[in-house]
């Protein structure tokens, strides 16, 4: 995150069937939790290795079990991870044809299901099977689940809020709502005898018996919300991609949110008795907070199946190609050279250069994340490739994410770094509206995360808090992908000048790439 979110002491209730109100001293955000949260070690894993799957999925879920203390995640490939908790079972061996999205135990801790996007229901352990939804076609993902306390039978949520019965009393749906987020989870009442649903934007939905306490869906968050869950007193917990806690009628127990992470959070997991809760990273991580013991980690690919598109701006051969390079290309909204040459420091520092050894470094990173990651030119020798070749290499890939790396040639006296958004633009050869916005959500992603890794600031000199947007790149006009331009740094300054030839510093601009990439893809996954 950037800065600090303001606190917010009342908000407008969002809700259904519920007149709107306000509730007061709801804490956002507050302070680092004086017991800093616990994120184990990548590769630690303290459980029983005997009965495990390995995985290489990110990690989807993550549930408590409240007769041990202990906890089990869950891998979009099934694979479920216990620790300080019996592992009974898991689909990790099996050729699922759809991902596991969710995960609930039974009332007893005596197993658990785990649901896949199609609805599928795998039950282990003590855990009934009850029916799915995995023979019927759904307009719409299954998203999570929940356990029906009462019955135990358990409950399936689509990301419309359609919500699917088996064994369990149906207590209401947002299917047939308009909603404007998708749902992304759901929590039963300690009873069973209701659940509540959560989109994204933060919005709550109760049904049956579960109370509604207030919501974030009047409020602009800068992450998604990507879960929640129950607290013995009757209230809940909301759960941020980046960590942030909201507190409904529960304890506030510390977040992980006023920390920069370079992992998103997926899911939450509430202790027995309420006093604490563990946040779970795609990569496998855990945070342990309140009285919730930190009982192992597991390290997984958070990016496999993930293809990344790194641009490296400019190429070495293009100062002694001019005929190739000045040729005119059509650039979506505008005409414009093939490529550049770029720039560089006072002391001959290219850009060319600079902008392959980032795109190397975020290259590595990514890769060791799981990730496909395809580069647009192979060497610093060539020439071009021209600006719309480097973005339909991103389209032919149909990429999950295209990133362009380049150094600015600013005023001596501007210093700082910036994203080049794109806007919607329609031209006779293309039309680049459906990647605004998970664009613009990448320039958020990647601001934050390459400030934190660099410490550069956002430049003096163009954009605002180091956005830019922008409608005169071939590169952003032509891309079918999500996709954005960083400027790392001012080469023309001395300040940065000096920053973009140290090799510490671009190993940092390149962990900042690479972790603002991650967190948009564990985030666009999930959402
Ligand atoms: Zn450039």
């Amino acid at each position: 995150m950037m800065g600090t979110v303001p606190r917010l002491s009342r908000r407008t209730v969002y809700g259904v069937g519920l007149l709107a109100v306000t509730v007061a001293s709801v804490v956002l955000f507050p302070t680092p939790h004086p017991t800093v949260p616990v994120h184990g070690p990548r590769g630690v894993h303290a459980a029983t290795t005997t009965s495990m799957f390995t995985s290489n999925s990110p990690i989807v879920d993550g549930v408590a079990d409240a007769a041990t203390g202990g906890y089990w995640l869950v891998a979009a490939d099934g694979a479920v991870f216990d620790f300080g908790a019996p592992f009974l079972g898991s689909a990790g061996g099996l050729a699922l044809s759809s991902p596991v999205v969710g995960m609930a135990a039974t009332p007893d801790d005596g197993g658990y299901w785990l649901v896949a996007a199609d609805g599928g229901v795998f039950a282990y352990g003590d855990a009934r099977f009850a029916g799915s939804m995995g023979a019927v076609h759904l307009t719409r993902p299954v998203v999570g689940m929940a356990t029906d306390r009462a019955t135990g039978g358990y409950w399936l949520v689509a990301s419309d809020g359609g919500v699917f019965t088996f064994g369990a009393p149906f207590e209401g749906s947002a299917g047939a709502l308009k909603l404007t987020s998708p749902v992304v989870g759901m929590a039963p009442t300690a009873d069973g005898g209701g659940y509540w649903l959560v989109a994204s934007d933060g919005g709550v939905f109760a049904y049956g018996d579960a109370r509604f306490a207030g919501s974030m869906g009047a409020v602009h968050l800068t992450r998604p919300v990507v879960g929640m869950a129950t607290s013995p007193s009757g209230g809940y917990w909301l759960v941020g991609a980046d960590g942030g806690i909201f507190s409904f009628g529960a304890p506030f127990e510390g977040s992980t949110g006023a920390l920069v992470l370079d992992r998103a959070v997926v899911a939450m997991a509430a202790t027995a008795d309420g006093g604490g809760y563990w946040l779970v990273g795609a990569d496998g991580g855990v945070y342990a907070l309140g009285d919730a013991r930190y009982q192992g980690s597991v390290a997984v690919a958070p990016l496999a199946g993930l293809t990344v598109v790194i641009d490296p701006g400019h190429d070495g051969g293009n100062g002694a190609a001019a005929s190739v390079i000045n040729r005119t290309i059509n650039g979506g909204g505008l005409t414009e050279p093939c490529d550049t040459t770029g720039t560089e420091t006072d002391n001959g520092y290219t850009e060319h250069a600079f902008t392959f050894d980032v795109a190397l470094r975020a290259q590595a990173l990514l890769q060791a994340d799981g990730a496909r990651v395809v580069l647009t030119r192979a060497t610093d020798t060539g020439v071009g490739p021209c600006v719309n070749v480097r973005a339909a290499i991103a389209n032919a890939l149909d990429a999950d994410v295209a990133v362009s790396i380049h150094a600015d040639g600013g005023p001596p006296g501007g210093t700082g770094f910036a994203v080049d958004t794109p806007v919607p633009v329609v031209s006779p050869i293309s039309d680049n509206r459906a990647i605004v916005a998970p664009s613009d959500a990448l320039s958020v992603d990647l601001r934050n995360a390459f400030q934190a890794a660099t410490g550069e600031p956002p430049s003096n000199y163009t954009g605002q808090n180091g956005i830019v947007y922008r409608r005169d790149l071939g590169g952003l006009d032509l891309s079918t992908v999500p996709k954005v331009l960083i400027e790392c740094a001012n080469m023309r300054n001395a300040h940065d000048a000096a920053a973009v030839q140290s090799a510490s510093w671009r190993q940092s601009a390149a962990q900042g790439v690479a972790s603002g990439i991650e967190l948009f893809l564990e985030v666009a996954q999930r959402t």
